[in-house]
């Protein structure tokens, strides 16, 4: 299929030829139909597979369909990553993608100072890339506020699990809006994360590449 039959809209069409995306690839292929029609996706694939336009492709292609008149300060979707460079790579994806739709999008990372991060996130986003401790400590703060969150996609949830950001991970998710999609994804599918995915995502298509 070509990005068209996937049900992509034109201006992210433009993005992906710009950016020299040719076709999809088979994650791509198999869980962006499913996120256009509003499902809950379980997705095991690995990095390099193209993932990251997986999803989000999807959620700027539904975020940009509901153009907020007044836009809310708080984020509507949230991206969560187990290290600061998957989500620079998760932002930089986003911001390639999402060129001319006018969303906002901001990130927010341990081992920056706050100061940055905390403006960012008063001047309002649209998409917040995060850390889970990094959020967390914002949350504390009362810095960010995730009521608006209709879109929650976990990345590399097994290395979460690893790095110990389980119990943050489900503090976050207890915050979000419960009406939301919600998209997990994962290299390796450990009963943990079995466990996670039951509780979060509802009835799930489950995509493994
Ligand atoms: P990811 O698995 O999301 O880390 O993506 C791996 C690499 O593949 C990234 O450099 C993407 O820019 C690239 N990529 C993703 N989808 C496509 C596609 N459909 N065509 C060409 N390159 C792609």
């Amino acid at each position: 299929p070509s990005f068209a039959d996937l049900g992509l809209a034109e201006p992210l069409l433009r993005a992906l030829e710009a950016a020299n995306y040719t076709a999809p690839t088979p994650i791509q292929a198999r869980t962006i139909p499913h996120l256009l029609q509003g499902r809950d996706v379980l997705g095991i694939a690995q990095t390099g597979t193209g993932k990251t336009a997986a999803f989000a492709l999807p959620v700027l292609q539904q975020l940009s369909a509901v153009k907020e008149r007044a836009q809310p300060k708080s984020p509507r979707a949230l991206v969560l990553a187990p290290t600061r460079e998957l989500a620079v790579q998760i932002a930089k994806s986003f911001d390639t993608y999402g060129r001319g739709l006018g969303l906002r999008l901001g990130m927010v990372i341990g081992g920056l100072g706050f100061g940055r991060q905390i403006e960012t996130l008063q001047r309002g986003v649209d998409i917040l890339v995060a850390t889970p401790g990094r959020l967390i400590d914002l949350m504390e703060r009362g810095n960010v506020k995730l009521g608006n969150v209709t879109f929650l996609v976990l990345d590399e949830a097994d290395r979460m699990f690893d790095m110990g950001f389980i119990r943050d991970v489900r503090r976050i998710t207890a915050s979000v809006s419960k009406q939301r999609q919600t998209l997990l994804f994962s290299a390796t599918m450990p009963p943990d994360v079995a466990k996670l995915a039951a509780e979060i995502l509802k009835n799930p298509e489950r995509v493994e590449i």
